[in-house]
């Protein structure tokens, strides 16, 4: 065979690749292999590509690559893993050799790549603007306009598709809604915390951002919000775009004075899963190493910390609510975070949680999957509707804006789908007349 160009995976240290003992403990756990039935489909058929890649026995072609893009990165695999295989960091590396071997170049992907990945999501000021310009064209009525005189029919299939799933834009985003330093009115200050406000969910779900500030306030945090905040690059890693994912890193590792903070905060399960891991993306980065190794001991989910400081029990809620959970993939089995976002949810008095079916299976919204994957993405949010209505709750709880979205797009308008610490806010705000 002649030889190529080096790949990621042939750097991947190879005791990785040969963690995988076959045992197919996974395979049930799969949502493409449990669609398809076929072994290539399945967490263990990926690895073994992977494997015979960095093997030299197979070349990186584009049937391998379409594979590694139908896989939903839900690392539901990898709870079911009894061999600890880090699937998570080979779906990441096998998708950046994809990437810069440009197997799957094409005029219309790479202008959307270029638009979004490397573009907007690289651009927090640009990204803000094109938010205002989301925002206004909602709020003028234009939106619901076009729609009604059927003004869509007339977008190409794809993004007819992808039009009902735009997000409402929030009247204020998260620099306008929290101070840069805010401190608990009442009660002493034990904890100074940073925290992280996101790229989409800060556009779309900045309210949710106020009310984790506001449950911070009340656990006695300080909080402390950076400015005009970058994307975290879980989209970029995710998507092969290793060192746009870097410099996105650094940024978010230069906005904080982490020394003198006890914790940072992230309150989307998505890109907690990828903050956690600058340590490993910034090993070989002598300027940054050290200091992102640091950043990994403090990134902490809001649902983490908040039972591991001892949460301060929030009063009743005044009408009494029957909820249900569905864990965001990255934050039950990317983050392990698995038990704490439920305890705080029963936790507030007059809230009966209701357990959902299938809860830990994949909603199908997986980053941008809808826009990659359209046909799984649809069968896996049917399914999850499905169970989300078997429950008979009109409320489901959510912590990551990927799922949030997916859902309230499958549920429609008389369901309600909510933040846990929006629930844990509402509690914390009601006054003794309320109760
Ligand atoms: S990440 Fe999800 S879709 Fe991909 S192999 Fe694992 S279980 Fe299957
Ligand atoms: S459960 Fe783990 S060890 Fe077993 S086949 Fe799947 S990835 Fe390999």
């Amino acid at each position: 065979m002649p030889e190529r160009t080096p790949l990621h995976l042939d750097k991947l240290d190879y005791s990785t690749l040969q963690q995988c003992m076959h045992c197919g403990m996974c395979l049930p756990t799969c949502p493409t292999y449990d669609t398809t039935g076929v072994e290539r489909n399945s967490p263990r058929g990926r690895i073994s590509l992977m494997r015979s890649i960095a093997d030299g026995e197979l070349e990186l072609t584009k049937t391998f690559a379409d594979e590694m893009y139908y896989c939903l990165g839900c690392l539901a695999c990898t709870s079911a893993c009894p061999a600890n295989v880090d699937y998570a960091h080979m779906f990441e590396v096998a998708r950046a050799d994809i990437e810069e071997q440009k197997i799957l170049h094409s005029i219309q992907r790479n202008f959307w790549r270029n638009f979004t990945v490397k573009g907007l999501f690289m651009r927090p000021r640009l990204l803000r603007i094109l938010g205002r310009i989301i925002w206004l064209y909602q709020k003028t009525g234009l939106q619901t306009l076009l729609r009604k005189v059927g003004a869509m029919k007339l977008l190409p299939k794809n993004l007819q598709d992808l039009e009902p799933m735009t997000p409402s834009i929030q009247n204020q985003f998260s620099d306008q809604q929290i101070a840069s330093v805010e401190k608990p009115k009442a009660g002493p200050q034990k904890y100074r915390v940073g925290f992280l406000t996101g790229c989409v969910q800060d556009l779309a779900f900045s309210h949710i951002n106020r009310d984790t500030v506001d449950v911070l306030l009340a656990n006695h945090c300080t909080v402390i919000t950076p400015r005009n905040q970058s994307c975290c690059g879980s989209l970029h890693s995710h998507n092969g775009e290793i060192d746009l994912a870097k410099t996105l890193a650094r940024r978010a590792i230069e906005s904080f004075d982490l020394d003198s903070l006890d914790a940072i905060i992230s309150n989307a399960g998505g890109c907690g899963s990828h903050l956690r891991h600058y340590g490993r993306l910034l090993s070989e980065d002598t300027e940054y190493s050290e200091r992102a190794k640091l950043w990994d001991s403090k990134l902490k989910d809001i649902h983490e910390w908040l039972m591991e400081i001892e949460l301060q029990p929030p009063p009743p809620l005044s009408i009494a609510q029957e909820i249900t959970y569905h864990p965001s993939c990255h934050l039950h089995h990317g983050q392990k975070v698995t038990t704490q976002p439920e305890d705080l949810l029963r936790s507030i008095p007059n809230v009966t949680l209701v357990s959902l079916p299938e809860a830990t299976w994949c909603c199908g919204s997986a980053g941008i999957y809808n826009i990659t994957q359209p046909e799984q993405a649809d069968l896996l949010q049917k399914r999850k509707i499905t169970n989300v209505q078997r429950t008979g709750c009109q409320t489901v709880a959510t912590s990551n804006p990927g799922c949030h979205l997916q859902l309230q797009n499958g549920l429609g308008e008389k369901h309600q789908v909510i933040h846990p610490i929006s629930l844990l806010a509402q509690a914390y705000r009601q006054t003794p007349k309320d109760n």
